[in-house]
């Protein structure tokens, strides 16, 4: 009886764990800067394979 218990516990521990280091581990790389509008002196972030949402240039 006791071992169910447990096994109930751990798995919440493993959902909070997930759910804590979920946003953070995506910060780290935001994706690539534009280069186009890096030019015009301004920092666009895109992510890798997308089109820059300002001027549309494809960044790869
Ligand atoms: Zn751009």
């Amino acid at each position: 009886m006791p071992s169910s218990a447990c096994h109930q516990n751990c798995s919440e521990e493993l959902s909070e764990v997930l759910l804590a280091s979920g946003p953070i581990t995506t910060m780290p790389v935001p994706g690539r800067r534009c280069p186009a509008c890096l030019e015009k002196g301004e920092t666009v972030w895109v992510i890798q394979g997308k089109c820059c949402p300002e001027c549309g240039t494809p960044v790869n």
